[in-house]
């Protein structure tokens, strides 16, 4: 079972089901919904995923998907595709054991801010993974 939840404790979440992968997407648009300068994301399916505590606030982030986050202090929990979705996609930060997801790839690289680096070999990818949509 993996656990996690927003800053001030309002929404908690877990998955009965253990990650598919995880990775740093340099995209605007979860650079702009985190506020950091990358988001480490870890999918698990969406039928192990659950709220255990509140429910989230949603925001339509682009035409294809949309970002969960907590209404009272403003963690962003996760991202999922609107429509058809296999995966959520859980934003490291918010785990209880953040430790335990490490990223296996970086995907639209091409957007990575000149000043950021991570110290790792992992694949890059200019977009989205090849068989993924566009986070
Ligand atoms: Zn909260
Ligand atoms: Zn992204």
């Amino acid at each position: 079972m993996t656990e996690g939840g927003c800053l001030c404790g309002a929404v908690r979440y877990k998955s009965a089901a253990a990650a598919v992968e995880s990775g740093y997407c340099h995209c605007s648009l979860c650079r702009r919904s985190t506020g950091a300068p990358v988001s480490t994301w870890v999918s698990f399916p969406v039928a192990a995923f659950s709220y255990s505590k509140g429910q989230p606030a949603i925001y339509a982030s682009s035409s294809w998907g949309h970002r969960e986050f907590c209404a009272t202090c403003g963690t962003q929990i996760c991202y999922r595709d609107s429509e058809g979705a296999t995966t959520v996609d859980v934003n490291v930060g918010s785990l209880d054991d953040p430790a335990a997801c490490s990223p296996q790839y970086h995907i639209h690289s091409i957007d990575r801010i000149a000043w950021f680096e991570t110290a790792d070999a992992l694949p890059r990818y200019d977009g989205g993974k090849p068989q993924d949509t566009p986070g």
